[in-house]
């Protein structure tokens, strides 16, 4: 884990910084406790409050707007999710901590033969935590996280996507050190279609080869203030054009939860719900085998809200309106073995053995160990 050297904050705050052309760039001053608790979760305008509007795309060549409409969309300043919040991908987490978190506190290490991977792609059943992991890489190393969805970069609101995708880029390579995270890559550049897929996808797939290799080339230099570093999530890796799956180098493997897994996922869920003493956890985790983390928290929810359902189902909506106190208090009795039982039978698992099984082969061919 990587919790203590700031590689933002290393710069120096309150000194001066350069942008990527070199330009002069107000200095950021360093956010509160509070100020962060403010931004958490919350796409934002990181620079703005400190920065004149007029420079703050001072040398991008883009149109201020779309920066501006990109930036809203997908910057985030601080996911804080933590290592610790995450139950389980322990081999993803030590693959991570190698990959992306090193190179960018010991950029001196990573040179030469070590330098860091062009890019790193988590691939595996959805709801399995690929994204929480990578806010988790932007948490711990306080970079700037650029959370993009493929939808957004192909929206037809936002004009064309090739300029949208170098605008991306110019922005991380302003913003950095920077983990830029697409999720869902398979849908921006798909092999699917090769022969007669549109001039549209093709060139928006060509200009992402490009600005991968253009911010490579800060990879494995001194100076991990102008790294970029590219995440990429897929739950069909598959479907991943060739081109891009090379430039994915490390290739992690995020599978569904094992039982220790599982049990540590229902502790996270259900850290502030009353259970009763007849609640089995191990019993509980033998029979979500099966479930990814997202069906466990859909169970979860499910089980919390049964003393509710129970208590006001047969009262009118007006009976609602005018409920008690005492009855509210009784939604919080402690929820019961049933409830789970209950649950489990309503929320189905997502993935199915067939679908593992593919998983399991791809890994085998392409996956890193
Ligand atoms: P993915 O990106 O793989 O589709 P997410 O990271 O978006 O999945 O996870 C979806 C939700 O499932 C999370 O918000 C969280 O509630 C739960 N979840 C999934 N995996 C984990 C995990 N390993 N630890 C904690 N919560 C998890």
């Amino acid at each position: 884990e990587c919790s203590q050297p700031n590689v933002k904050k290393s710069l120096g705050v309150g000194a001066a910084r350069r942008n990527i052309n070199n330009k002069f760039v107000v200095p950021v001053s360093r956010p509160t406790k509070e100020d962060e608790m403010a931004l958490d979760e919350k796409p934002t305008d990181v620079l703005a409050a400190v920065k004149p509007e007029e420079k703050k795309y001072e040398g991008l060549n883009f149109e201020k707007d779309l920066c501006a409409s990109l930036e809203r969309d997908i910057v985030q300043k601080n996911p804080n999710v933590h290592w610790t919040d995450i139950a389980g991908c322990m081999i993803a987490k030590n693959l991570l901590n190698e990959a992306v978190i090193f190179p960018l506190l010991m950029p001196e290490f990573f040179k030469g033969i070590r330098r860091p991977w062009k890019g790193v792609m988590l691939f595996g059943p959805p709801g399995t935590g690929k994204t929480m992991l990578a806010k988790a890489v932007a948490t711990e190393c306080n970079t700037t996280f650029f959370n993009v969805a493929s939808s957004s970069l192909t929206s037809k609101y936002h004009g064309e996507s090739e300029k949208l995708v170098r605008c991306l880029f110019e922005l991380a390579k302003l913003y950095a050190p920077s983990t830029v995270f697409i999720d869902e890559i398979d849908s921006l550049c798909s092999r699917r279609g090769t022969s007669n897929e549109d001039e549209v996808s093709r060139r928006v797939k060509s200009e992402l080869l490009v600005q991968m290799d253009g911010v490579a080339g800060a990879l494995g230099g001194d100076d991990s203030s102008k790294m970029v570093m590219v995440l990429g999530a897929t739950n069909h890796p598959w479907d991943i054009d060739d081109a891009l799956r090379r430039r994915l180098e490390k290739r992690i493997y995020i599978p569904l939860p094992d039982i220790e897994t599982r049990k540590q996922l229902l502790e996270i869920n259900l850290n502030d719900v009353q259970l009763d003493e007849d609640v089995n956890l191990d019993l509980l985790a033998e029979q979500l085998e099966g479930y990814s983390g997202s069906d466990i928290t859909n169970v979860c929810r499910d089980a919390a809200m049964m003393n509710m359902r129970r208590i006001t189902l047969n009262l009118s909506m007006a009976q609602v309106h005018n409920i008690s106190r005492e009855m509210k208090e009784q939604f919080n009795t402690p929820t019961k073995m049933t409830d789970f039982l209950n649950a489990i039978s309503k929320v189905s698992s997502s993935v199915s053995k067939d679908a593992l099984a593919k998983y399991e082969q791809w890994m085998k061919e392409y996956g890193s160990a």
